[in-house]
């Protein structure tokens, strides 16, 4: 199946059903998605992009939490 991510907009196009970071590209996007949410990001009217510093930033910030 085809999937674009809402996260990055990258597209995948053959993606299992069963693919675990759905709707997102990445376990990474998913990641960044929820830590969005968690840190209210999305409250500021500019979007989290990929080519922005922050969102490295964001995803080191994610990658040394532990979520499970
Ligand atoms: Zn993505």
């Amino acid at each position: 199946m085809r999937l674009t991510c809402p996260m990055c907009k990258k597209q995948l196009d053959d993606v299992p059903a069963d693919y675990q970071p759905r709707p997102f590209c990445s376990a990474r996007c998913k990641r960044i998605d929820l830590g969005n949410w968690l840190t209210g990001a999305y409250r500021v009217t500019e979007p989290v992009r990929p080519d922005m510093p922050e969102f490295d930033e964001l995803a080191q910030r994610l990658d040394s939490t532990d979520w499970n």
